[in-house]
């Protein structure tokens, strides 16, 4: 409301997914009608390859592609514009000509969650709200609290007590609130939905969800610009709520009508959960449109224990309309997977990335890649994060006492 009574003229409005009725934007996520999500719709300005070259390495080089009216509340900790690796070492293990790793393990908090926090904290600004906050499987966390702390607003973060060391000590340093809900994810983002609204926090994948998505659509910007405005044949991502998924179609869909792009329609959506937690795999497998949730989730893919995944359902839908397909893998075989890739391509990734290398590894198995589609793999979190299930598989180094002898001999 505050918004709305300070801007005369807004270039985004929100629309229901479902039933897609309009509303002006606002502090809302839900539609009055029948409770579907809202999603952000632009008046999109004459846009040329032109207007983004030479702009800033972030993501927000496509301002005018993102739900912020006023570049004044640009909240920014410099994310995004990460490299876009040809990945000749792996493609040649894989029999792949035209494999690329979109690496999002070095942005800023070490994750691609800085791109829909960065834009959730930033409307946040702009709402005026006063403080933010996050339900989060361990990146988020650090996401928000990174991004509040430069924005100067407290942050609260609610998060399971099982994620790793490495991401709460991230999160805390930056000044978080963090409550540790013992329980799943589901529980403490139940938690933080009605504590949320109760109290007028921002939470980012929450109540600022329609903005939240907003910033996970720059995965396909970038990608786009960095393939020369190209549509890739093939893409994986790595999948928990959902909503990067969606959101990256979305992305490609805007830019097709921007007209960088020529048709989308021919792209390849893949799935990769882990065995774990594959709510939607499962789905997909049975035909079916419902997600049916997995109670406790067990996999070493943290960031991927989303029992009940909030956009399970839209993804079913967008693997159906953009050619997609599925697939799960073993504990063994994401560590199997963090470990191939570092080791063709020195990218070293948490398990997430892990998941998505160990799909890209049975697509090509399974004869649903060729061998010169143009492939993306998204590599979208930090092996720093999760090194306690990563030393798990590595041999621990044996402590030698300093003698030149005694060492030189185990040197070969
Ligand atoms: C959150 C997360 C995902 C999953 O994103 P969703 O939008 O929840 O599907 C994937 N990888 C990493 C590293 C994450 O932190
Ligand atoms: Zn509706």
């Amino acid at each position: 409301m505050l918004f709305k009574e300070k801007l005369i003229l807004t270039r985004t409005s929100l629309q229901c997914r479902e039933c897609k009725k309009d509303y002006d934007t606002a502090f809302k996520y839900v539609c009055d009608e029948c409770f579907g999500p809202l999603d952000v719709k632009y008046d999109f300005p004459a846009i040329t390859k032109d207007t983004f070259s030479n702009r800033e390495q972030t993501y927000w080089r496509y301002f005018e592609l993102l739900p912020i009216e006023s570049r004044s509340n640009i909240v920014s900790i410099g994310a995004g514009m990460t490299p876009l690796i040809k990945a000749n070492n792996l493609g040649k293990k894989l029999g792949l000509n035209n494999l690329y790793i979109k690496n999002d393990s070095v942005n800023p908090t070490f994750s691609f969650k800085d791109r829909p926090a960065g834009v959730a904290i930033s409307k946040a600004k702009e709402f005026g709200l006063s403080s933010v906050g996050c339900a989060s499987t361990g990146n988020l966390a650090s996401a928000t609290a990174a991004h509040a702390a430069k924005a100067g607003l407290p942050c609260h973060v609610f998060a399971p007590s099982n994620i790793e060391m490495a991401k709460i000590a991230q999160a805390l340093s930056y000044g978080a609130n963090y409550i540790a809900v013992d329980g799943t994810y589901d529980d403490a983002n139940r938690i933080a939905a009605q504590i949320g609204d109760s109290k007028g926090i921002g939470v980012v994948n929450i109540n600022m969800r329609s903005h939240y998505v907003e910033g996970s659509k720059t995965f396909s910007f970038e990608v786009a610009e960095q393939l020369g405005w190209q549509v890739p044949d093939q893409l994986i991502v790595p999948v928990g709520s959902g909503a990067m998924l969606n959101a990256i179609c979305k992305g490609f869909e805007e830019l097709q009508t921007v007209s960088l792009l020529d048709d989308v329609s021919s792209m390849h959506m893949i799935a990769a959960q882990p065995h774990g937690c594959a709510p939607i795999v499962d789905a997909f497998k049975k035909n079916s449109k419902d997600v049916v949730p997995v109670e406790n989730p067990d996999t070493v893919a943290k960031s991927l224990a989303i029992g009940d995944p909030g956009d399970g359902r839209y993804v079913l839908k967008r693997l159906a309309q953009y050619n997609g397909f599925a697939e799960e893998c073993t504990d063994k075989e994401i560590l199997d997977a963090i470990l191939l890739l570092a080791q063709t391509e020195g990218i070293f990734t948490e398990p997430a990335g892990g998941v998505s290398v160990s799909i890209l590894q049975k697509m090509v198995e399974q004869g649903r890649i060729d061998a010169n589609d143009k492939v993306v793999c998204y590599v979208t979190g930090n092996g720093l994060k999760a090194t306690e299930a990563i030393m798990e598989v590595l041999k621990k180094p044996m402590v030698m006492k300093a003698d030149i002898s005694e060492i030189s001999a185990v040197v070969n």
